[in-house]
């Protein structure tokens, strides 16, 4: 009910977001190529680990679970097209069919359609002065639809406990040792994006010691990891990057307020993982070419996401369907999602963090006055 309203205002909040930065020139084209590499390697390395441990493998579904959902499965693998005309039919023709696709699983048009709406009408925003009338509706649109899911969510605890008893009753214990590892693949991406990925970045393009920088981070991990939220961990980053850090603030404030919206590298992360663990569960084989369409959502996804806790969840189940798996899978992990929230929550905001540092490393040189406050003043308090 809530998905198209969901990721089309999110999508187009988040893109405005990412170009409000156009004053800034070179400071807003590195942050958007650093979030671009960092998301893609980010899920990349759980596609890869998730592939190689398959701890989707072992999770003992029993078969007429499996053959209740291969009708479905069947019928998405009709319907599949040649990798050319799927690429073509990206852009879409018409963007109110493209949104009744959506229901039905088919996202990625639309999402399209966002990205370019977003990308016009943060050059319409531009032009004119003063606020942005259609922006705060779209801002109003996310709200009410974060709320819907909010009411959904309030059910959870019964849902969760329901669909864990009657697959446990259904399965056996064994789906435990499953979902252990699952959360294992997670954890492990993350840490090697923070310890790898990060500790490389910093070192050989932000020119600093990974190590001092992570030492200096603490509290923010901390903040993050039990907040379970990028836009609650916001303030401290900022004074991070500007007093522990000594990031210009300028480029810290743009960064960082962005990032909490844009660049969530955990989350993308663990989309990834946690689709194609599903695809595991129910014996669905996801092509290459299946796989490469979810590696590209989730990085599309982290984009969209809410800096709130569980605010991939909406997003996760768009993704599932979009495969062909069935998105009430995302019953069998919600009861380690919270756990899961808070270590990739931690992920998201260290990545706005060493993107801020390898921005401040390649534009030292001052930029304009004001540029950077009054973002903090309009998105500290913001909806995405
Ligand atoms: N809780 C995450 C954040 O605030 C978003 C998510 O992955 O659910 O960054």
């Amino acid at each position: 009910m809530t998905v198209v309203p969901l990721v089309f205002s999110a999508l187009v909040i988040g893109v405005v977001e990412l170009g409000k930065g156009r004053g800034l020139g070179r400071v807003a084209t590195s942050t958007l190529l650093y979030t671009l590499v960092a998301s893609t390697l980010s899920v990349f390395i759980g596609v890869i680990l998730v592939n190689l441990v398959r701890p989707g493998d072992g999770f003992p579904l029993s078969q007429s679970s499996i053959d209740a959902q291969v009708a479905g499965v069947m019928k998405n693998a009709a319907e599949s097209k040649p990798f050319a005309i799927a690429l073509v039919e990206l852009v879409p023709k018409n963007p109110i069919e493209a949104a009744t696709k959506a229901l039905s699983g088919e996202m990625l048009s639309l999402m399209v359609f966002a990205l370019f709406f977003g990308a016009a009408l943060s050059v319409v925003a531009r032009r004119r002065e003063g606020t942005n009338p259609l922006l705060a509706v779209l801002e109003q649109i996310f709200d009410a639809s974060m709320t819907i899911v909010g009411w959904a969510m309030k059910l959870a605890p019964i849902g969760v406990f329901s669909i864990v008893f009657g697959t446990l009753f259904k399965n056996g214990s064994g789906i435990l040792a499953s979902l252990a590892m699952y959360v294992g693949v997670v954890v492990v991406g993350l840490l090697i994006q923070q310890f790898v990925v990060y500790a490389l970045m910093l070192k050989y393009v932000g020119k600093r010691s990974p190590w001092a920088f992570f030492r200096a981070c603490r509290d923010v991990y901390l903040c993050a990891f039990s907040t379970a939220s990028s836009n609650a961990t916001l303030p401290l980053s900022l004074e991070t990057a500007e007093l522990k850090l000594k990031l210009p603030p300028r480029i810290s404030r743009f960064v960082l307020t962005i990032g909490a919206t844009a660049n969530q590298n955990g989350t993308a992360l663990f989309e990834g993982v946690t689709v194609l663990f599903l695809a595991q569960v129910y014996s669905i084989e996801l092509s290459l070419g299946q796989q490469i369409q979810v590696v590209l959502m989730s990085i599309i996804a982290g984009i969209g996401t809410a800096g709130v806790p569980g605010g991939s969840l909406p997003l996760i189940m768009i993704l599932l369907q979009s495969v062909g798996i069935p998105a009430e899978g995302i019953g069998l992990i919600l009861g380690a999602d919270r756990l899961l929230d808070m270590c990739r929550t931690t992920l998201n905001v260290s990545g706005d963090l060493v993107i801020a540092a390898l921005v401040s490393q390649g534009n030292a040189d001052p930029l304009p006055v004001g540029s950077g406050s009054s973002h903090l003043a309009s998105d500290a308090g913001g909806v995405v």
